[in-house]
């Protein structure tokens, strides 16, 4: 905390209706990098919560009032600030999250670009008109923002998770309530902050900490002033959650869980290859619901890829994020080591082969060593899970057509890869994959210009580029007669 220069982001309290809600009653976060405890965050109240809501409801009959123009502006003031400080920001996610500072840095860009999109795309939120089948009658269709939007979101990126929501919902003339993750409230405190100086006003951007996630849960996903909830996180839970929101008939986005197929065809560039499959399989420790979760390679390349891949991942350096070499941070808690240990040690003994790593690492109690497994068959528990830390399975295969059934044998449907030269394969492959992104030669998907959002069980609605507004906005219909 001490680098941090602008004392004024770290704070640790609640951000409602543009006040600070402090409490007698607070939880801690750690940096899971050492285990210390890095501040005292005060635990908002199911009251508190509802006080956020009724301050967005007050608040959305002005704020869906401005030009799309105004609000642009206020949004542009936001992105600046963010900028501004985003040395801070990224040294304050390290800290609570500990991913490597470059990661960090480059998640507050990657966050912040939402922001500028949105603000943009929000002046372009264009209605219709309908040929009618008569001639007394106009027919229009307007686009208006839903109303008042509840957020939960997850701690493997504390910052973009939260602005490629709210700067969709504030653009779109959405009031917002987010609750980030108990683990990351921190970089999420710093927003409010950040938008409070750049002018958005009171009630617009409301942010509730608490590690009372089920009880504020509910408020988030009942309370009868809500019209939408939007989830990033993991199935189970967003699949409770979205039940909740049944009740109400709200309108519901879900990002849920992955388990991403990264297939090597034996026509691919394997040096292109190897260096996706660990951009991909590494990035976050392995934590990201896009991170590759199973590696097939066809089989008389896999040797090859295999030599390749294992030399590149000995070298990457595991440490804490605030070093300037780390390229491998600790996972979020220890619970989340030992569980990427489970998966690995039942893998093995049912015919996994230790290729490289495959234990806890010494760098502390929340890391676990680079590691790859080959030999893998699908059907193991490390490829039947999100393994969501710094394992790659290898499982070799034979036909195109078995790949592709092997692929899409999850209940996941979030991203794929695939490298490849065949133009043929490239289109038959990408059309054969039941996922809703797929990086084609490409394992660098994410842009805010595109739509983010998988299938099956990974979830519904689109975030970023020009659909990810749909989601904040409600179609209208008019019937005039003349
Ligand atoms: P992860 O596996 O990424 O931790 P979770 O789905 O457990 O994913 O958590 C994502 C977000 O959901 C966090 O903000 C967490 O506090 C919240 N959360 C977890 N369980 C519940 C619940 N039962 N009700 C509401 N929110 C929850």
């Amino acid at each position: 905390m001490d680098k941090i220069t602008d004392k004024g982001l770290v704070k640790n309290c609640s951000y409602i209706d543009g006040q600070w809600h402090t409490s007698d009653k607070r939880f801690s976060v750690t940096n899971p990098a050492t285990g210390e405890t890095i501040a005292q965050v005060a635990n908002a109240s199911v009251n508190d919560a509802e006080q956020a809501v009724i301050a967005a409801h007050k608040t959305f009959a002005s704020w869906s009032g401005q030009t799309a123009n105004h609000r642009a502006k206020l949004l542009r003031n936001w992105l600046n600030l963010i900028i501004e400080h985003q040395d801070d920001l990224a040294r304050l996610l390290t800290l609570e999250q500990g991913k490597p500072l470059a990661e960090a840095r480059g998640e507050i860009g990657y966050g912040a670009g939402f922001i500028e999109w949105f603000a943009e795309e929000a002046k372009r939120v264009y209605g219709e008109t309908i040929p009618a089948a008569s001639q007394d009658k106009r027919l229009l269709v307007l686009k208006q923002p839903v109303g008042v939007v509840s957020a939960i979101t997850p701690w493997n990126f504390p910052n973009a998770m939260i602005t490629r929501k709210a700067a969709a919902a504030l653009a779109a003339g959405c009031t917002f309530i987010v609750k980030p993750a108990e683990m990351t409230p921190l970089s999420a405190l710093a927003l409010a902050e950040l938008a409070e100086r750049a002018g958005i006003p009171a009630g617009v951007f409301n942010v509730v900490v608490s590690d009372d996630a089920v009880n504020i849960g509910k408020v988030l996903t009942q309370h009868p002033q809500i019209a939408k909830f939007t989830f990033t996180g993991s199935t189970q839970v967003g699949k409770k959650l979205a039940a909740q929101c049944a009740l109400g008939v709200k309108k519901v986005s879900l990002e849920l869980g992955g388990n991403a197929p990264f297939i090597v065809f034996d026509d691919a560039d394997i040096d292109a290859a190897v260096k996706g499959a660990i951009a991909s399989k590494y990035r976050n420790a392995g934590q990201t619901c896009i991170c590759t979760n199973r590696i097939f390679v066809q089989r008389n390349v896999v040797e090859k890829f295999t030599k390749q891949y294992s030399m590149a991942v000995a070298e990457l350096a595991v440490g804490n994020g605030l070093d300037v070499d780390t390229q491998i941070g600790p996972l979020i808690s220890s619970q989340a080591a030992e569980k990427v240990k489970q998966l690995v040690d039942s893998s093995v003994a049912q015919g996994a082969n230790i290729a490289l790593g495959g234990d806890f690492s010494n760098a502390g109690a929340c890391f676990y060593q680079p590691t790859i497994l080959t030999e893998v068959s699908n059907t193991m528990p490390v490829a039947q899970n999100e393994i969501f830390g710094p394992v790659s399975a290898i499982i070799p295969f034979d036909s195109e057509a078995e790949v592709i059934e092997a692929a899409n044998d999850t209940e996941y449907g979030l991203a794929a890869y695939f490298y490849a030269r065949d133009i043929g394969r490239i289109w038959r492959v990408s059309e054969g994959l039941a996922f809703g992104m797929v990086g084609v030669n490409d394992s660098a998907i994410s842009n805010v210009a595109a739509p983010f959002g998988g299938v099956k069980q990974s979830g519904y609605g689109r975030e970023g580029s020009r659909h990810g507004l749909d989601d904040y906005l409600v179609i209208k219909y008019l019937s005039m007669g003349i």
